[in-house]
């Protein structure tokens, strides 16, 4: 195993040297094998060791444990100090193709982060976490992954008591937009700058050869956070919780909270118990991640220009492409997942006029695309309003020959791309009661097995690919961290 803890080198107001608290009787879960084949980690064999390696209560000689130091704006309001209060980096690894992952343990206990947290998660968070982001993988997401989890044996008090869970993930790099603006709010240009630099050199080294690299790393992070939001979208996940302290600076989707992926098509959905101003809501993603980059470049602004004039007009001049990037992957993506060849005004028409159905006819969002590739005459079935879905399928058909292109090519490229499986909120509800209420993973595992081809249609599973009767619908997620 090659551990290489490049952040653990970095000036020590960066973290906080700290081990993970042993936790009392730990016992693993699941351990994701193919992951740890992908990093090349050898694990031990033995399921003691291995649960005491992804509780933390046995450290590896390489690895060098911190709690970063971050900031954030949560709902909008500005924390100066967050940072890992419940989780530590155990270090980094360096693959077999030679990139660099950050290993963290979340749910290891209290840091000086901590502030009045126990720095332990339930149970069922670890659970959700662990399955949502497994199948954004699946799907194809960027996103933090899923190493391990494992009971602690420990209970702890949220709304009552419940079981603990301790949860190993893998990031491309866990900096987040609250990293650059606990340095900036303190006015410390240099850590700002030493963060950009680490930064870019691990993870946006092409912006070296710009001819100012921050500029372009912030153009760079703005892109790959648009791209991924679009994707979000296209699958209609809600994240729940876009604070700047869960925004990653590698536009992957971190820190799983009350995260959800909509039934029926309703843009202003919000999951979160807490989101009470549906600031996070299913169609305000893509301007509060807008927000966000423009809070991060709020924090670079020194190293645009010395000119504090100049700097903020180029700051906002590659904010003002935000949208845009996001629009033409949002429009691309939805484009997609009709099957068009050609992604244009007249083909996203399309797309709008039959989520506009969908909204109308309180449709589901992930089975209405997957039967129009499937099944025509089922995807028809789900709109109430026959004659205007009729119409629309007729100008869909017809723009697919307008394109030179016949419905059955069309399907067998929408099969690719519009999941028949998603992790919906009642399966994964139903998997953390099994395990929080009787102790029983089955659920869990199956429903991890399950999310692995999303893809593919799995007659055996028909279950998983259905919507939630109207007695299972999930309203509300909660943190529950
Ligand atoms: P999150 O909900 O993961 O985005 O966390 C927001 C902030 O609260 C971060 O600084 C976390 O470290 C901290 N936090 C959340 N839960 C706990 C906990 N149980 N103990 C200590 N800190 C926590
Ligand atoms: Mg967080």
């Amino acid at each position: 195993m090659v551990f290489d803890n490049s952040y653990a080198r970095l000036p020590e107001i960066f973290y906080q040297r700290i081990n993970p608290v042993p936790v009392k009787a730990p016992e693993l879960i699941r351990v994701n094998h193919s992951l740890a084949e992908e990093l090349g980690l050898l694990l031990p064999e033995a399921d003691d060791a291995l649960a005491a390696l992804f509780s933390g209560n046995t450290l590896l000689d390489e690895m060098e444990p911190v709690a970063m130091a971050y900031a954030g704006h949560q709902f909008g309001g500005f924390v100066p100090q967050l940072g890992d209060g419940r989780a530590v980096l155990l270090g980094e690894v360096l693959s077999g193709a030679g990139t660099r992952f950050d290993i963290q343990l979340k749910g290891s206990g209290q840091t000086q982060f901590s502030r009045n947290g126990d720095g332990r998660s339930a149970l069922g968070p670890v659970i959700r976490e662990y399955v949502v982001s497994e199948a954004m993988h699946a799907m194809g997401l960027s996103t933090s992954r899923a190493l391990a989890m494992g009971k602690t044996g420990e209970q702890v008090l949220r709304e009552g008591y419940v079981p603990g869970g301790i949860f190993t993930r893998v990031a491309s790099g866990l900096v987040r937009v609250g990293t650059f603006e606990y340095f900036a709010s303190r006015d410390n240009t240099t850590a700002v700058k030493q963060l950009a630099d680490y930064v870019i050199d691990r993870h946006y080294s092409s912006a070296k050869n710009a001819a100012n690299p921050y500029i372009d790393f912030y153009r760079q992070v703005c892109e790959a956070t648009a791209q991924l939001i679009a994707r979000w979208m296209a699958v209609g996940f809600i994240h729940g919780v876009m604070n700047t302290d869960n925004t990653s600076i590698c536009g992957e989707t971190l820190d799983y909270g009350p995260c959800a992926f909509m039934d029926t098509y309703v843009p202003a959905k919000v999951f979160s118990s807490i989101d009470h101003g549906g600031r996070y809501a299913y169609n305000n993603q893509p301007t509060i991640a807008q927000w966000n980059m423009a809070a991060l470049g709020g924090c670079l602004m020194s190293l645009f220009d010395d000119d504090a004039d100049k700097a903020r007009a180029i700051g906002e001049e590659v904010l003002e492409t935000f949208i845009p990037t996001f629009k033409a992957q949002y429009q691309d993506g939805m484009c997609r997942k009709l099957g068009l060849v050609t992604v244009d005004d007249q083909g996203f028409q399309r797309v709008r006029d039959l989520m506009e159905l969908m909204h109308q006819g309180h449709v589901d969002f992930t089975l209405a695309f997957r039967l129009l590739a499937d099944d025509i005459e089922q995807f028809k079935g789900l709109f109430s309003e026959s004659a205007a879905i009729e119409s629309w399928f007729t100008e869909w058909s017809d723009q697919l020959v307008e394109q030179g292109e016949n419905v059955a090519a069309a399907q067998e490229r929408m099969r690719l791309v519009n999941p028949a499986v998603i992790p919906r909120n009642h399966r994964v509800e139903e998997a953390i009661r099994a395990a929080e209420d009787h102790n029983d993973f089955t659920l869990t595992h199956r429903l991890i097995d399950v999310l692995k081809t999303p893809y593919a249609v799995q007659p055996e599973n028909e279950e998983y690919m259905t919507p939630p009767e109207s007695d299972e619908v999930v309203h509300q997620t909660f943190c529950g961290t």
